[in-house]
């Protein structure tokens, strides 16, 4: 890593710790050891770390550092988890909870864009990050039935509404991350299932993320071709 990108990387982790997106260890070491450099094509590399989304091509972004650092600490992630993430992307958020709940965890991630599943999952075997994951190609709406129960459930997208399948999937005890709201703009959801199954569901910030598309999120207009 060049002597600029490294300083701010530095800016940007004390940045995140100040404005508390960053709150525990486990979280800080994540986003200091998986280089955000990798994840982010060739001609925006000098703003790997700056808070800021870029684009990844086929009309999506990687979300600032500041979001990334925010869900994974409402996600509580401990040690051998298993979860579930809708909207792999560049797959900087899925070598996140990669490196967190380490070789005993495993993330099941997916993507409806075969070209951008397959970059991620170069940029995850860069980093050695690719052993407990799984990325999958396809609607994430509906969720993954062939894995579930899953300890933690995180979606990418902005989502209309709170997708039914993350009721059955989400394992007693687990907690769901997720942007639900308009187009324009949303809130971050923050769902806990306790160890009888009951739910309480909180309203979070609010952020603007890219569409959820598919069976339960936002329908493709005509004129767009992903
Ligand atoms: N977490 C990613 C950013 C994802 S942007 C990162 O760190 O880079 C949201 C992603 O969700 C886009 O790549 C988009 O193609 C994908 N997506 C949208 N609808 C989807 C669906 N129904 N199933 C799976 N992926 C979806």
């Amino acid at each position: 890593m060049d002597n600029y990108i490294y300083q701010q990387k530095i800016r940007l982790i004390n940045y995140l710790k100040e404005g508390g997106f960053i709150k525990t260890e486990k979280v800080e070491e994540a986003m200091i050891n998986v280089d955000r450099s990798i994840f982010v094509p060739q001609k925006y590399i000098n703003e790997s770390y700056e808070d800021k989304p870029l684009p990844i091509g086929y009309g999506q972004t990687i979300s600032a550092p500041s979001i990334v650092a925010y869900m994974t600490e409402l996600l509580e992630l401990r040690e051998g988890d298993k979860v579930l993430e809708i909207g792999t992307g560049s797959g900087y958020q899925t070598a996140i909870l990669s490196y967190i709940v380490k070789e005993k965890g495993l993330i099941i991630s997916i993507e409806r864009i075969k070209e951008l599943s397959e970059i991620a999952y170069k940029n995850l075997e860069k980093l050695g990050l690719h052993k407990n994951v799984k990325l999958i190609v396809g609607d994430g709406s509906i969720g993954y039935e062939n894995d579930k129960p899953y300890d933690r459930i995180l979606i990418t997208a902005a989502s209309p509404k709170i997708p039914n399948f993350i009721y059955d999937q989400l394992k007693n005890g687990g907690i769901a991350v997720m942007p639900v709201g308009s187009i324009e703009e949303q809130k971050l959801v923050v769902l806990k299932k306790d160890e009888l199954g009951k739910i309480t569901i909180e309203y979070n910030i609010s952020v603007i993320f890219v569409p959820l598309i598919g069976y339960n999120g936002f329908k493709l207009s005509n004129n767009e071709i992903n």
